[in-house]
């Protein structure tokens, strides 16, 4: 690779596929990807195991100056913990998606992330980074896909790993946290006006992979 940095941000729904993508275009270019929705599920966690409120107060501003969040060779670490799977409950999802809604939250993981966007070329994915963690990103995208097409990907995720649910509960929370997200009063969901939208409903993961990429490597 040259010694060109740059910073691709990947935005958009819940399920359209942003971080099997992401990661997939991390590993063909070398460079690092930071899963933002990992960031807020971990804080998510945090907040359940301590039984806090999903609302603002001291304790949760105690806590998150205590919260350590890091990505190490496809690991989230959480104070020093691997919290990979514990994070990718229903429980946890419905937590991020919650305390996503923070002030609190938000200021402490948004400052993180542009932390960990600067010194080296990176993909980014989450809902609000074209729009406000790496506003100046070289490449932005929007990956959307239909909320049918997300449930069933999501669904058939779910029933690989063991866990049992239902397509249409799985449908009802991906149309409740896609509304979460783009009503939110502090960064909702929303293309950037600089992004390019890419809808991925009838598209394979390695024809997106390749789109991304080759956008890249042709600079
Ligand atoms: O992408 P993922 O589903 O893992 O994100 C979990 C939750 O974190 C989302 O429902 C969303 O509410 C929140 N999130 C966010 N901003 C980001 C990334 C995720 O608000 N940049």
């Amino acid at each position: 690779m040259s010694e060109r940095i740059f910073r691709i941000a990947i935005d958009g729904p819940s399920g359209a596929g942003k971080s099997t993508i992401a990661k997939a275009v991390a590993k063909r270019l070398g460079i690092d990807y930071i899963d933002t929705g990992a960031m807020y599920r971990a804080i998510g966690l945090k907040m359940l195991a301590k039984g806090l409120p999903m609302e603002e107060s001291p304790a949760l501003a105690e806590m998150l100056a205590r919260t350590e969040i890091d990505f190490d060779r496809g690991n989230v670490f959480l104070d020093g913990e691997i919290v990979n799977d514990r994070i990718r409950t229903q429980e946890v999802s419905k937590a991020a998606s919650d305390c996503s809604a923070l002030g609190m939250v938000r200021t402490k993981l948004v400052e993180l992330q542009r932390k960990m966007g600067q010194a080296k070329s990176v993909i980014m994915d989450g809902r609000d980074i074209g729009t406000n963690v790496l506003t100046d990103a070289e490449y932005k995208y929007f990956l959307t896909a239909t909320a049918e097409e997300r449930a069933r990907r999501r669904h058939r995720e779910l029933l690989d790993k063991g866990h049992e649910s239902s397509f249409k509960e799985v449908l009802e929370q991906i149309v409740q946290r896609d509304y979460n997200d783009s009503n939110r009063a502090l960064n909702p969901l929303r293309r950037a006006d600089d992004a390019e939208e890419i809808d991925s409903t009838d598209m394979t993961v390695d024809q997106v992979v390749d789109y991304i990429c080759g956008k890249v490597e042709l600079k």
